[in-house]
């Protein structure tokens, strides 16, 4: 038996961050693992050679002197990850209605790039790029610097993020241009707030990068630093149990057998999967554990990875949002059993003029699953198979109509489903980006990194934002229950 400071539930960037911070503060931190492979949505799985991504393709505000560099910075990884900033004048294509919108890197650049196809729109995208900045400020160095990880925002969790494009700019067109990118955040048009929406695109307007290699390495890197300051890091230990006395969790118990103990736990499990394994205890009221259990989680992602042959298809430095219906967003109707969209990203490695696997990504609900819903990894049966194929068809189909043709280029496919997500990262219902906000009662999604119980934590995507950024708030969040906000923000700020 073995007895830690803390021990930390998943090795998701949100589990690995906590890790990192408290590890270099001194405790003695053990992270848990269920998977053979570490990282989470990191992770970068190996098909004959060829690197897949599974959750993460780009990361912005990566440059020097923005935020997500300053707390890379203060890891002490960001001279270790191999990265490619994407394209200044068009980190996004936006494929709509058969012509092609660049989003250009740079505030102004941004607004001037989309002011050459809507002249009669350059001062409200102008007003719609300061309205980014506005929320992006929320969160910079300076305010790290005076001790805050992020000022408050909530007037923006209050705004809707499609009425407050609608209420800047005019023309129909734009309006969609300017939300094509939502699948980003799981963009629901009657829900999603304008904090999610302008906090990711304002973080990527500010520069956006890709992974050479994988984004493994973020995970890797990460759990360097936390082995260099003596934690550990284990694979293959699920917990299937947190054992509850009283008023606190006194141990983990792992894969039905071992027992980790600690003084402390934070749980990167998604909240709803948390409280399932953890012992009842009449400090967790049920009122609580039902209010988690209804809250709306976001969609899933088919990814369709294509294999290419050799030297086929040149590597494109930019993301292919492709829409097919004059609505971009993701609404659940227009998306059941149809393909309506797909983000195309391009894997790049060694700098090489060609890319060797492309990510074809669409939004997936789980009740377009339902009849696998009970089944698990590898013995989903063949009809799961011929859904796949079928599916995997109707996108190539659908981009062949907009012009992407893979014919004859394509060397292998695989594919994964919401259901790959759902078991091997513990996120109900195979939701990509968690807990939703609902900009008509935001406060409603929010979860405390704090529980009732007094040693038990939460971080991850579903606390706040999801996404590299927002976790690594979170992370920030749940380590300030620890060693204070005002200390751990100015450390974080002069690093
Ligand atoms: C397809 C897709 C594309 C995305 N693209 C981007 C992007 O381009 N840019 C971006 O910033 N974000 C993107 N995201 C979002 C981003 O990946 C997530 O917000 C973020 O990685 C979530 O991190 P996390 O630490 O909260 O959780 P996770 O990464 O889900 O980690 C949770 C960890 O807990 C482990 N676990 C679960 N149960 C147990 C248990 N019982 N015992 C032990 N361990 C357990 C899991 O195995 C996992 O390792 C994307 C997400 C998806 C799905």
């Amino acid at each position: 038996m073995s007895k830690y400071d803390i021990i930390i539930a998943g090795s998701g960037l949100g589990g690995l961050e906590c890790a990192a911070i408290l590890s270099k503060e001194g405790y003695n931190v053990c992270v848990l693992e269920k998977n053979v492979l570490f990282g989470g949505c990191l992770q970068t799985y190996k098909r004959k050679g060829h690197l897949l991504d599974t959750g993460i393709h780009y990361i912005g505000s990566l440059d020097d002197g923005q935020i997500m560099n300053q707390y890379f910075k203060y890891f002490g990884i960001i001279d270790k990850l191999k990265m490619k900033r994407l394209d200044t004048d068009s980190f996004d294509t936006i494929f709509y209605k058969n012509k092609i919108y660049n989003y250009a890197v740079g505030h102004d650049n941004f607004a001037d790039t989309l002011s050459n196809s809507f002249p009669h729109e350059r001062e409200n995208l102008k007003s719609y790029v300061s309205a980014l900045k506005e929320v992006g400020r929320l969160i910079d160095i300076d305010t790290l610097k005076k001790g805050i990880i992020a000022q408050n925002g909530m007037k923006y969790f209050y705004a809707s993020a499609a009425n407050t494009i609608a209420d800047t700019v005019n023309d129909e067109t734009l309006k969609n241009v300017l939300a094509a990118t939502s699948m980003l955040y799981g963009g629901i048009e009657n829900m999603s707030t304008f904090y999610h929406h302008a906090m990711i695109n304002n973080s990527y307007i500010e520069s956006p990068y890709r992974f050479m290699d994988g984004t493994m390495q973020i995970a890797d890197r990460l759990i360097e630093v936390i082995r260099t300051n003596g934690g550990t890091v284990l694979n293959n230990k699920e917990i299937t149990r947190l054992i509850v006395t009283d008023n606190e969790v006194t141990a983990a118990e792992v894969n039905n057998e071992e027992i980790f103990e600690a003084d402390h736990f934070i749980s990167n499990i998604h909240p709803k999967r948390t409280l399932e394994i953890l012992d009842k205890s009449r400090y967790i009221k049920n009122a609580y554990i039902s209010r988690i259990n209804a809250l709306p989680n976001s969609f899933g992602i088919f990814t369709l990875y294509l294999v290419m042959k050799p030297n086929t298809y040149p590597y494109i430095n930019s993301n292919y949002y492709v829409h097919g219906t004059d609505n971009v967003w993701y609404n659940h109707d227009s998306s059941r059993n149809k393909v309506n969209n797909a983000l195309l990203c391009f894997q790049c490695n060694n700098n090489s003029n060609y890319t060797d696997v492309i990510s074809v990504m669409s939004c997936m609900y789980m009740s377009e699953l339902k009849e696998w819903e009970h089944t698990s990894v590898g013995k989903r049966g063949n009809d799961y198979i011929t859904f796949k194929k079928d599916y995997s068809n109707k996108l190539l189909e659908f981009l062949k109509t907009k012009g992407f043709d893979f014919t004859d280029k394509v060397e292998s496919m695989y594919t994964t489903t919401p259901l790959s997500y759902r078991d091997y990262t513990g996120t109900p219902y195979g939701s990509a980006y968690g807990i939703i906000k609902d900009y008509k009662f935001p406060e409603i999604g929010f979860i405390s990194t704090k529980t009732k119980l007094k040693n038990l934590y939460f971080t991850g995507q579903n606390m706040n934002v999801h996404g590299a950024l927002g976790v690594t708030l979170t992370a920030m969040f749940t380590c300030s229950d620890f060693v204070g906000q005002e200390y751990l923000a100015k450390k974080v700020g002069n690093a």
